[in-house]
């Protein structure tokens, strides 16, 4: 029988006031996980209302003492990465390698925050008038509306949960239609660890029916989004006046010089452009190789992604999982079929794969110009192009075409290439010798251009969830004029 989850409004698991449900999918096998909510704009209400409430008690807890219910939750989900971890590849398909780290990500970023209890420093500095302190503190902002995305199921929301909770705000959090049950079981261990009642509540749903009304809600006033470029330019115009971060779309490249270790750029190639099925943000979907090695690198890599076994993410001799749905195959081989037009030449798959499951060949494409549609839109499938330059300019200058700018990478044995490149570069993240995916909890993560402009993790995730409020405390005891009172 198929289990139906409900929602947590006010620290109670709830059904929709919709009364309808939809269903989650294991995209490597199409069986039916569970059925879910389809929460609404009245649940939304009510989630919010319970925020409000919680709000009071929540923010006014010293932030160590809520730094400790995360030092709980993050030794809780280390009890339970291996379960989470399963729930991650028999939901969003990554391979179960890749699943633990998406688990380890957020059990990062909850020790991270949790330690941030005893920081989340201000300023203080001096006054321009006798007797007079001044200094900045940080304010919960309040109810914040969490909107994630289907890749990251738990590191994502957990990436935006703990800052939010830390800095002593409250939240109604809405995770992606197609990983529902992620989000619960995530949500289950933070009630577990004490987060008390009405603190987070969550609402699961389409975008539509419960994203866009937290969106417009006017109690809320912060939202995180993380999603795509399309939905985040919706945001911005029925989000109002809030606090609005935005997390949204890229079209990463890695630039491999001659005298890079070819080796190991391939491995970087290998794991940008096909690790999570090629569905990460960072994902490196464009490598623009110097002209002299492209032969002997298009070789060597065809062989290589010709070698990747397509399966179910708990096979441990899975390379790449499934897509996250149909929707998302059927995009991808529209994109193979878009680069064949554009005139492309097709290096590897181009294919579906299998009988039952969302399986797409690891695809590979060369002679790619910059300006053809397969280089400059976000496909988010195992789809890589390979663009030849002259040297570093041009390789800078084709980085730099899309409008996207997250994340870069470069390859090169020489010193002055890579610093050219970290400056020369529009993007939020510049790897040397290394791919465009990995980053670290305690670093701001985050793009430029359509990708956005907001970091998360490391100490920027503090900007995103808390208010900067002045202090001026004046023990003259007299009135003293700033700019006036000069003497
Ligand atoms: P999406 O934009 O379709 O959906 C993201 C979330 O927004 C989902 O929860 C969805 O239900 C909700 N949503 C959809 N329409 C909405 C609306 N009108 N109002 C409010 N909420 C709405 O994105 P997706 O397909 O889930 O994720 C893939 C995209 O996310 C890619 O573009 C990828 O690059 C991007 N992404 C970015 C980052 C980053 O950190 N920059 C990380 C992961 C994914």
């Amino acid at each position: 029988m198929t289990k139906t989850y409900k929602i947590l409004i006010g620290g109670k698991w709830v059904s929709s006031e919709s009364k309808e449900t939809f269903q989650s999918l294991n995209p490597a096998t199409e069986k039916i996980l569970g059925r879910f909510q389809s929460g609404n704009e009245n649940d939304v209400n009510q989630a919010v209302d319970a925020a409000e409430r919680a709000f009071e008690g929540w923010s006014s807890l010293p932030a160590p003492k809520r730094g400790e219910i995360l030092f709980r939750l993050a030794s809780l989900l280390k009890e339970n990465k291996e379960s989470l971890a399963r729930t991650v590849t028999n939901e969003m398909g990554k391979v179960l390698s890749e699943a633990r780290g998406d688990v380890q990500e957020a059990i990062d970023i909850t020790e991270y925050m949790a330690g941030e209890g005893r920081r989340l420093f201000g300023r203080t500095t001096p006054s321009e008038l006798r007797d007079k302190f001044c200094m900045t503190v940080r304010r919960p902002i309040g109810v914040c509306g969490l909107i994630t995305p289907w890749n990251f199921p738990t590191a994502i929301p957990a990436w935006k949960i703990m800052p939010a909770l830390i800095c002593g705000n409250t939240i109604v959090f809405k995770p992606a239609s197609d990983t529902p049950l992620c989000a619960i079981k995530f949500v289950e261990i933070l009630e577990k660890a004490g987060v008390p009642k009405g603190v987070i509540n969550l609402v699961t749903g389409s975008g539509e029916q419960a994203g866009t009304p937290i969106v417009r809600h006017k109690s809320i006033r912060c939202i995180s989004f993380t999603g795509s470029r399309d939905t985040g330019l919706q945001i911005t115009k029925e989000a109002g006046i809030k606090k609005v971060g935005l997390e949204l779309g890229g079209k990463n490249g890695i630039i491999i010089l001659e005298d890079a270790d070819l080796n190991l750029a391939i491995d970087g190639v290998i794991w940008g452009g096909y690790g999570t099925t090629g569905q990460r943000c960072t994902a490196a979907s464009r490598v623009i190789v110097q002209q002299s090695i492209k032969e002997r690198f298009e070789k060597l890599l065809s062989e290589r992604v010709s070698r990747l076994r397509l399966g179910n993410g708990l096979d441990s001799k899975t390379d790449v999982g499934p897509m996250i749905n149909k929707k998302a195959v059927e995009k991808t081989h529209s994109y193979t079929e878009i680069g064949i037009k554009e005139g492309a030449k097709l290096l590897c798959g181009g294919h579906t794969f299998g009988k039952k499951g969302f399986f797409y060949q690891p695809t590979l494409f060369t002679d790619v110009t910059y300006n053809m549609r397969i280089a400059q839109e976000e496909i988010f499938g195992p789809t890589v192009c390979i663009i030849s330059v002259k040297n570093l300019e041009e390789a800078i200058e084709v980085m730099n075409s899309v409008t996207y700018g997250l994340s870069s990478s470069i390859y090169t044995s020489n010193m002055r290439s890579a610093f050219k490149a970290i400056e020369g570069i529009e993007a939020g993240l510049t790897y040397v010798n290394s791919s465009t995916i990995g980053s670290e909890a305690h670093l701001p993560f985050g793009g430029v251009k359509q990708t956005g402009s907001t970091r998360e993790a490391g100490w920027t995730a503090l900007e995103e969830f808390s208010e900067i409020k002045t202090v001026y405390f004046d023990y003259s005891g007299k009135l003293q004029k700033a700019q006036i009172d000069t003497g």
